[in-house]
Formats: structure tokens, C-alpha cells, sequence
């Protein structure tokens, strides 16, 4: 069983949260607010939004197959994953274990946070080994970072291997799921029963389409929730990004039918790109990128570029060299690679 207070810092645990006007009263509809120093003019601009955006989360959770209070909003993943940081990890003192290579935030967060990070590298073929990352955790590791798909490598996690993480390792958990809906494999959000130190992240920025909405997700305990609400901005969703995101939940067939092109045209990728002369190997992928394996990443990039064509060039991550990140677009732009990958002729 894990015992929260042993894993959150100390300072967060006694923390008095700022009590914003808009907690102070909850009633209902009043005839008259004069509480939040508000402009009564520029409706509905005007008014402080809900910090806990009740409604948004109302709809989202029960899409999700999950209950409110096992569910928080943030400005985007990247908030979810700082305050992972701020509310278990001592600066100074405390420490990390995440697989490498992965998304970059986690280690960037630890070094905002004064938090030691350590990777634990992947097997060549991008798999997980539970033994690895239980191996480098330490008495003073707070947290693992695992992140299914991943990204780069775009595969999803053995869940054999996760779940004996999740059993074994006394800390936190946080499994990344942003590219969960690209993935055929079970999702981890549906075990928040079964692992009471399991964050799972997910977000409005992929699958759904709405990277600029800023809308991140994190699922886990009520009592791990209710610390993140704490110790968050009080407003951190807008109006317009709450509201932007409610009108998407009123159009998920529109999301399906984009997810299912996406993985059609991801399958359609992965057999084209194999059969270029330049490419070396395209990972298998459970994501809405692939990542390619080429004879030469840097020279690829560079005349890409000078065609205004942009992937990302991961040459340089642990364990991805030579490789190309390659998201999934419409047709149109997914021909537009494929036929200046087929002009480019390297000396
Ligand atoms: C893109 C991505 C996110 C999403 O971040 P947002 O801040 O929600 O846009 C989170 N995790 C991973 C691994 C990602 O690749």
C-alpha cells in the first residue's frame, strides 16, 4: 500500500491553498457578485473562470471511462508533469528514474525543479525492463517516468513490464499515455483501482487535435488529484480553452473519424518509407508518428528543409541515431514527403 505522506514533500503536505473568491462561494447562482474584484462590464470575459473547469472535467471523465475526482486539467501535460515534480520531489535531495530515451519535458522539469533525473536506457529493440528501472531507483527515488508509446520510438510498452514497475517500486508512477488512442494495447487509466501510486497522463494535443487548446490530463487517486489541485495556479484553464475544449466533446465523431485516418495513413507510411532506398528500418509504431532509421538523418533533414518540408531529426537522442521522426498528416502532406524522399539522391 503506498503511503502518500511518506512520498510528498513535507511542505506540500502542509500547504493552506489559496482560497480563491470562486471556492469561497459555490451556491447557487447569486443575484449580485462582488466578491472577485471583477470588471462588472465585457460579459463574459469579465468573470474569474472555474478553477476546478467542473463541467469540462464532468464530460471528460465520463468519456474517459473515469470518475471526476480521479481526474485534473492542466495548461497542457507539461503543468501535470511539473507539479509531479513540485509536489514529491525535494529539490536538492531527492531523484527521479525514467526510460530513456523519452520525452523531453520530464528531464527538463527536473532541472527547473533541482531534482537529479536518471535514465535507464531501453533495449535496442526500444523495450522495457522493469529490472533496469527497478535496479536504478534509489531510497531517495520519488517518481519513474514511463511513457507508452513512447516517443520517439513510438511503441507501446510490454504492460507486463509497467505493471511490475507499478508493483514493485514503492514510489510514483507516472505512465505518459498521450499517444494512448493510436494504440491497440489496454490503457493504464483503466487500472487507477488496481495501483494507488499510477498517475496516467493524457491530452487534448494529439489524438484530438487541439494542441493550441493547451488542455493536458492527468488521471490517478482522488487524494493524489485533490494535492495537484492544490498546489496548481487557481485559473489555470481559461475560459475559451475550457470552452473550445467542451465544443470538441461535441464532435467525437469527428475525433474518431480523424484518428481512424491517421492510423490508416500511418500503416500506409510505414510501407511506403520502407521501401525508399534511404531508409534503413521504420520502427513499428502506436503512435501518429513513426520514427525512421535512414542512411544519413542529417543530410535527409537538411534537404527536406530546403523544400520546406519539416520532420524532426532525432539523430542525436540515445539509441535513435540516424533517425528521422516522421508525424502522420493528411495524404497530401504525407505525398509531399514521400516524393522529395524519393528526389533526394545523398552523394
Ligand atoms: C506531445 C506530448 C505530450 C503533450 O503535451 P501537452 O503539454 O499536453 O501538449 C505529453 N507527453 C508526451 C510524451 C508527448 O509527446
Amino acid at each position: 500500500m503506498t503511503d502518500l505522506q511518506k512520498l510528498v514533500r513535507p511542505n506540500i503536505w502542509a500547504l493552506k491553498p489559496y482560497s480563491c473568491a470562486r471556492d469561497e462561494y459555490q451556491g447557487p447562482e447569486a443575484r449580485a457578485y462582488l466578491d472577485a474584484n471583477e470588471c462588472p462590464y465585457n460579459a463574459p470575459w469579465n468573470r474569474y473562470p472555474d478553477p476546478l473547469q467542473r463541467e469540462l472535467k464532468a464530460r471528460l471523465a465520463e468519456l474517459k471511462g473515469v470518475r471526476p475526482e480521479e481526474t485534473f486539467l492542466g495548461n497542457g501535460s507539461d503543468e501535470a508533469i511539473d507539479l509531479v515534480y513540485r509536489i514529491f520531489c525535494r529539490p536538492g535531495a531527492d531523484n527521479v528514474v525514467a526510460m530513456a530515451p523519452t520525452y523531453g519535458m520530464y528531464e527538463v522539469c527536473a532541472g527547473v525543479n533541482d531534482v537529479e533525473y536518471i535514465p535507464v536506457p531501453l533495449a535496442s529493440d526500444y523495450s522495457l525492463s522493469a529490472d533496469a528501472i527497478l535496479a536504478a531507483c534509489t531510497p531517495k527515488t520519488k517518481v519513474v517516468w514511463l511513457c507508452s508509446p513512447n516517443n520517439p520510438t513510438g511503441n507501446q510498452l510490454d504492460s507486463r513490464e509497467v505493471d511490475r514497475v507499478l508493483r514493485e517500486f514503492g514510489g510514483i508512477v507516472v505512465v505518459d499515455e498521450a499517444y494512448g488512442e493510436f494504440a491497440a494495447g489496454q490503457l493504464y487509466r483503466t487500472r487507477l483501482a488496481e495501483f494507488p501510486n499510477l498517475i496516467v497522463l493524457n491530452t487534448m494535443s494529439k489524438a484530438w487535435a487541439s494542441a493550441s487548446v493547451r488542455i493536458g490530463i492527468a488521471f490517478a487517486s482522488p487524494e493524489i488529484i485533490s494535492l495537484m489541485n492544490r498546489v496548481k495556479y487557481p485559473y489555470n484553464i481559461s475560459l475559451p480553452n475550457q470552452q473550445t475544449a467542451l465544443s470538441l466533446l461535441q464532435r467525437m465523431s469527428e475525433v474518431e473519424d480523424w484518428r481512424k485516418m491517421v492510423l490508416a495513413e500511418r500503416s500506409r507510411m510505414e510501407r511506403e518509407l520502407a521501401a525508399l532506398p534511404l531508409v534503413e528500418r521504420v520502427c513499428p509504431s502506436d503512435a501518429n508518428f513513426v520514427l525512421v532509421i535512414t542512411a544519413d538523418a542529417t543530410a535527409i533533414y537538411n534537404r527536406l528543409v530546403g523544400q520546406k518540408i519539416i520532420v524532426r531529426n532525432r539523430t542525436n537522442v540515445m539509441l535513435c541515431a540516424q533517425g528521422l521522426r516522421i508525424t502522420i498528416g493528411t495524404p497530401q502532406a504525407n505525398d509531399i514527403l514521400l516524393e522529395a524522399l524519393k528526389s533526394i539522391k545523398l552523394p
